[in-house]
């Protein structure tokens, strides 16, 4: 007889699309920062489906928010209004300091509009602008157009032609002046690059962004899918970086897990669109948006300040490891979103070893140990992570010095 394991395994290896490598095990519930597999083994999340549970597992406001709106109305499209949109769209505004908010259902759609935007307004204008700048080491996403300002060439190169997009090294700044010639409709920024390894921008960087911006006109869109919305202990670190962008992407955090992404926009982008120049059937439907409020309403109500304060926790934890392993490399990022980097074979030796002690953490990169816990996480389970992390690393040592 197969285990209740083996047998869901084996119907998606015959069903699925085989595009995902997936970890063997089966999660069967989740309790604030603990996932338990399908033989209720227990293990501490410091990936938080990659920055998307912001809330914990199993959130029991967010559960009665979702029961309660389940059952009172779940879906009317946009053709209508409901009471929800407007109001995740005055806290998100409110929040970023941009005019207005779209609502779609991923982070790739939220950068698709980004970029369909930023032509719109190109366009508008008379002007119509179509290349974009982006950064090497970058990740917007899987759609074309999003895949289109993604760096990763294996990810691309299948899919080609793709959009006209320029990637510059954000250790360049002078290639950055020298990419936004009068063509560019907009660069595209993740403050903190996650998938490419956490890496948080420079100074020097972000000011030569600023610099390009107002000398070509090209207008900023800032990708703050993994490191907006409270991530770092600020609601969206280009506001932290004094990066001012026209044009933001929202997702991951957002619904707690519940899907939704948003796009922010600035009263001059907003100008320029007009209404039928883009849509979406599920886009803010009031489920989604009932979560996001909920989720908002955590994050207002001494969210930012616990992830603060956690990071503070999370940075002097990881610093100590610094110290005493002289395998890591460097340590990056900021708040929650915290990337160790080392060599390539160690990071999966260290991934590895993590699980087998049942903590999550992934690599990312290659050579970066990347941790992305829930915004819920308490000081306790940040000393646990760290402490699970020495262990395995000292096994990793002691095996080295074996040989
Ligand atoms: C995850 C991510 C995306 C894509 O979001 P999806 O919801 O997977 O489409 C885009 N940009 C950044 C910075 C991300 O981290």
């Amino acid at each position: 007889m197969a285990t209740q394991e083996q047998q869901i395994k084996a119907v998606e290896a015959e069903h699925l699309l085989q595009v995902y490598k997936r970890i063997p095990i089966v999660f069967a519930r989740g309790e604030g920062s603990y996932l338990f597999d399908i033989d209720d083994r227990p293990y501490l999340d410091f990936l938080s489906g990659l920055g998307v549970a912001s809330l914990g597992h199993a959130n029991p406001d967010l559960a009665e928010a979702v029961a309660d709106q389940a059952r009172t109305l779940v879906h009317t499209s946009n053709l209508y209004f409901h009471p929800l949109q407007g109001e995740v769209g005055r806290r998100l505004t409110t929040l970023s300091g941009l005019a207005r908010a779209f609502f779609c259902n991923s982070g790739t759609e939220a950068v698709e509009g980004c970029l369909k935007f930023a032509r719109r307004y190109w366009h508008t204008r008379g002007e119509p602008r179509t290349r974009f700048v982006a950064l090497e080491r970058s990740f917007h996403g899987r759609t074309l157009g999003s895949l289109s300002t993604t760096w990763e060439p294996g990810y691309r190169a299948p899919f080609e032609p793709l959009l006209d997009v320029t990637f510059v090294s954000p250790t360049d700044p002078a290639a950055l002046a020298t990419a936004c010639g009068p063509d560019v409709a907009a660069i595209i920024v993740e403050p903190i690059q996650g998938e490419g390894g956490v890496w948080p921008l420079a100074p020097a960087f972000t000011d030569a962004v600023t610099e390009a911006c107002r000398t070509s006109g090209a207008l900023l869109i800032a990708d703050e899918i993994q490191c907006g919305l409270g991530r770092t202990g600020a609601p969206f670190y280009s506001a932290t970086l004094g990066l001012q962008p026209d044009l933001m992407s929202l997702g991951k955090a957002l619904g707690a897990g519940v899907p939704i992404g948003a796009i922010l926009l600035s009263q001059r982008v907003a100008d320029a669109i007009s209404p039928g120049d883009h849509g979406t059937t599920y886009g803010g439907n009031l489920l989604a948006c009932r979560a996001a409020l909920v989720f908002l309403e955590a994050m207002e109500d001494g969210g930012f300040e616990r992830v603060r304060q956690a990071g503070v926790t999370l940075g002097r934890g990881l610093d100590a490891l610094a110290q005493r392993y002289p395998v890591i490399t460097d340590i990056r990022g900021a708040g929650l979103m915290r990337g160790l980097e080392m060599p390539a074979d160690t990071a999966a030796q260290v991934v590895e070893g993590a699980l087998a002690r049942r903590l999550l953490v992934n690599r990312t990169a290659g050579d970066v140990v990347r941790m992305l816990p829930p915004l819920t996480v308490s000081d306790a389970e940040i000393d646990k992570a760290v402490g699970m992390l020495a262990e395995v690393l000292d096994t990793l040592q002691s095996g080295e010095s074996d040989v």
